[in-house]
């Protein structure tokens, strides 16, 4: 009898050849700028943790105080009995921080965008997306069962043609975009997106997670950055990255959260934050507010190593943000410039075809406020050997 696993096995096996098989890494502690990793003490370029918050204080404190007095767990899911009284006062603070009405908080970005897309459309809808939308965005719409559309990335004049095609066709039209590209960190051309969506009268959503806690000001996403205060119907942020915990938003008018809570699928039948995630949350909040310094320190480590790389010779894309490609054009070549840092203690993770385009692969990095400047000048030393050592850069002779 054949072994009903065999397809696994076949299709891990094909992962290798194709030099695209990953061992997990793992963080011998906590998530910071310089940390373990596999027992090697690396520069981290490969987190999300844009402002340092996993290990700042404050945040530590308030969870720790929450798990004293509330405990471990929340114990049900949001509209049964897992409704802390932390769970309303962080999406009331988001919704103040946001400028809409009202604020939901799911257990991730991914369940905030995937539950939020798939149950405000359905068949006789159509959703036109930014061809490099976030995968959730994309699990969003297979859920909905709406007609999906895709223009590309970034080109406004594709987006009207799409929306002249499917003008009157279908009951509603959402037009979604990432703000912040994950793997660009190119910035969506959000004013001209809204623009084009407000003719054919559609809703408009943006997904904020690498732009939350990063662009506009005190990090209040893409919209407060192009100041488009109440055109952007939905606005998803996410709590994991910047704001350094677990869990995402969707940040919009009352009615829109009212119906969230009645038919968003994640927020219905899975269990709520334990009070841990919503008071350190609530920390983080605190500090974006009163020190934007820190958002600084973000744009100005971003800006030093981008310009860093650059000087090298490095192929950087499009990059507008703390997350910069090293562009090497090819899978095996990107996980070996990855492996090489990793030997020389830099972390920066290689990303092949299909996470990006063919021709288009790269290590991706990622700059935080608690860089030094040391750490920074290591790094780059690192791009510098292994690029040559690789043929990516120039052999100096
Ligand atoms: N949207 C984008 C663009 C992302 O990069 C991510 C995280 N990889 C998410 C949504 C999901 O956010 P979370 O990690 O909070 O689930």
């Amino acid at each position: 009898m054949t072994d009903p696993l065999k397809f696994l096995h076949d299709e891990v096996a094909e992962l290798k050849d194709q030099g695209l098989f990953r061992p997990l890494r793992v963080l011998a502690r906590e998530q910071a700028a310089r940390c373990v990793i596999d027992g090697k003490e690396v520069v981290n370029l490969s987190s999300n943790n844009y402002l340092g918050l996993t290990t700042h204080p404050r945040l530590i404190e308030a969870a720790l105080e929450a798990v004293r007095t509330e405990g471990a767990g929340s114990g049900s899911v949001r509209t049964i009995a897992g409704t802390m009284a932390g769970h309303m006062a962080l999406e009331a603070r988001i919704a103040k921080f946001k400028h809409t009405e009202a604020a939901v908080v799911f257990q991730s970005g991914f369940t905030a965008n995937a539950g939020t897309v798939s149950s405000i459309l359905g068949k006789e809808d159509v959703i036109v997306s930014d061809e490099l939308n976030h995968a959730s965005i994309i699990d969003g719409c297979r859920l909905s069962r709406a007609q999906i559309k895709v223009w590309k990335h970034k080109d406004v004049a594709d987006l009207r043609r799409v929306l002249a095609e499917v003008a009157g066709q279908y009951r509603r039209i959402l037009v979604v975009t990432d703000g912040v590209f994950s793997m660009d960190g190119d910035i969506a051309p959000l004013p001209d997106i809204v623009a084009a969506a407000e003719e054919h009268g559609a809703l408009i959503m943006v997904d904020d997670a690498h732009a939350s806690g990063v662009l506009g000001r005190n990090g209040r996403g893409t919209v407060d950055h192009y100041d488009l205060h109440g055109r952007v119907h939905i606005q998803v942020g996410t709590l994991s990255k910047a704001v350094g915990v677990l869990g995402g938003y969707v940040a919009g008018p009352q009615v829109l959260i009212e119906y969230l809570w009645h038919k968003a699928r994640p927020f219905l039948f899975s269990t709520s934050h334990p009070p841990a995630v919503t008071a350190a949350c609530m920390a983080a909040f605190d500090l974006l507010e009163t020190e934007p310094a820190i958002i600084e320190r973000l744009w100005d480590n971003s800006r030093y190593f981008k310009a860093g790389l650059a000087d090298l010779g490095f192929d950087t894309g499009a990059s507008q943000t703390p997350i910069t490609p090293v562009i090497v054009g090819d899978t095996k070549r990107a996980m070996a410039l990855s492996d090489g840092l990793f030997a020389e203690g830099v972390f920066a993770v290689g990303i092949g075809f299909p996470t990006v385009a063919r021709g288009k692969e790269r290590v991706r990095t990622i700059v935080t406020a608690t860089h030094t400047r040391d750490d920074l000048d290591f790094a780059l030393r690192a791009f510098e050997k292994v690029g040559r050592q690789l043929g990516i850069l120039p052999v100096r002779v």
